[in-house]
């Protein structure tokens, strides 16, 4: 069996990946198992999810969503996607409160990793997970509920912890967006009034490529109110004469729509449409979230590698989370900038700048997204969490045998 994560730069080096399509097949399964670890939907471009013995997907399971309007939730199975769970939410009036960059990914999969989109205001989407049902090592099946002592420190686990096999998340009335796009943001007007362009916005995102006097293109996303209005001044830019890829060269087809037009939540919050590849598809990607306190001099540290980081760059996106209190999330603790790159699939070049890149942005405390590649050169992850001991103990305690435990972890948290 040859399987690749989406990216194709990392082989899984599971002997086999079980399907079962049932809870209780997935319980005896576990139970059974020596090793085992939970497989999304492999959008990760690390080996976070594998591991040499086996892997578990639940794309069998079936995953008709489960809406609580009294509750105001929704319950899928973990390894539903978040473009499924909008095509069932949006015709029943109903919305999450914001989606990663592509719907293609599993619930449980970017839950794990602290998966995140953009806006000041917006917390990752694992703050809108309100419960877990999880099978632990002995294939017994537990429940996790926000306010339960382990629940914090029981969302960003990735696969530490369990397979979780269903997922119960924060739900809200369905609403529209609206996604438009300015070109040639200057430099020094980026700098100079960061927080008012990232506020101007629901979600905004910053695309640069680190060189030049301007950032090539600012995306704004907008839930459409009844005085909503296109934006003609933002800080030196221009309007988008037409609709824009994120990378430079590559036909916008695959995007959401912009240029204003109001759509469905689902169709506008993402920026690569369901349907179709997200991104390039021929790509490695890395992350830095940043305490939003630091984020002009992280940019300026950034800046300041161009000539190190662009040869190998297709794009950098930066975007802004609000804090929350889920112990491995990158925003935990407080408001996060994240810097995002989109990597030439050179991996070896790639991994060669990560340590500098990583040394540049150690003095402001910079967190790496779990599912992206970084070096974590010192293994000094640890006083990046406060919370560290505590996940270690939690994992110690529900998982002793270490049965969910793989290379990944020992290497960078265990
Ligand atoms: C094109 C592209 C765009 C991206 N855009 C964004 C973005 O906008 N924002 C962002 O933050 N990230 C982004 N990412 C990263 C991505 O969101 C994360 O890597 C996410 O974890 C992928 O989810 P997955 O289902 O593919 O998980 P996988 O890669 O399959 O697994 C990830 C982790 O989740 C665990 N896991 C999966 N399913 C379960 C389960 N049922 N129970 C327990 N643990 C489980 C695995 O064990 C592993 O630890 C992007 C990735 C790609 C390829």
């Amino acid at each position: 069996m040859t399987l690749t994560n989406w990216a194709g730069n990392y082989v899984y080096r599971a002997g086999v990946v079980h399907h079962p399509s049932s809870v209780e097949e997935l319980q005896e399964l576990v139970a059974g198992s020596p090793r085992i670890r939970a497989l999304g939907t492999r959008h990760c471009f690390n080996d976070l999810a594998d591991d040499p013995a086996a892997l578990v997907a639940l794309d069998a399971l079936e995953a008709v969503p489960e809406i609580d309007e009294d509750a105001r939730t929704v319950t899928v199975t973990g390894g539903t996607r978040y473009g499924t769970l909008a095509q069932h939410l949006h015709p029943a009036g109903w919305a999450v409160h914001n989606l990663a960059s592509l719907p293609h990914i599993s619930v449980a999969g970017a839950v794990a990793t602290a998966t995140h989109g953009s806006g000041d205001a917006s917390k990752n989407l694992a703050s809108a997970v309100a419960a877990l049902e999880i099978v632990g090592p002995d294939g017994t099946l537990r429940t996790v509920r926000r306010g339960d002592e382990d629940f914090a420190g029981s969302v960003v686990a990735l696969g530490a912890l369990g397979v979780v096999t269903r997922v119960t998340l924060d739900i809200e009335p369905t609403y529209d967006v609206a996604q438009e796009v300015h070109v040639d943001l200057p430099w020094t007007e980026a700098l100079a009034h960061l927080d008012e362009i990232t506020s101007s916005a629901d979600s905004v995102s910053l695309f640069t490529d680190w060189t030049g006097d301007t950032i090539a293109q600012v995306w704004r996303k907008t839930r459409v109110t009844p005085g909503y209005a296109l934006r003609t001044d933002l800080f030196g830019t221009t309007p988008a004469d037409g609709p824009r890829h994120p990378l430079p060269g590559i036909d916008p087809v695959n995007c959401t729509a912009q240029l204003g037009e109001p759509g469905p939540w689902h169709d506008r919050l993402p920026h690569f449409r369901m349907d179709f590849t997200p991104s390039n598809g021929d790509e490695l990607q890395s992350e830095f979230l940043v305490p939003r306190a630091h984020a002009v001099a992280a940019l300026e540290a950034v800046r300041s590698l161009s000539g190190l980081v662009s040869p190998l760059l297709q794009v950098t996106e930066v975007r802004t989370m609000a804090g929350d209190d889920l112990w491995l999330s990158g925003a935990q603790g407080g408001p996060r900038v994240g810097l995002h790159f989109t990597w030439l699939p050179r991996q070896p070049e790639v991994e060669a700048v990560l340590p500098t890149i990583e040394a540049a942005l150690a003095p402001f405390d910079a967190r790496p997204h779990w599912g992206k590649l970084f070096a974590d050169s010192d293994r000094d992850l640890a006083r990046l969490y406060p919370h560290w001991d505590d996940f270690r103990a939690l994992v110690a305690r529900t998982d002793p045998d270490g049965v969910f435990r793989n290379d990944f972890l020992e290497r960078h948290v265990l």
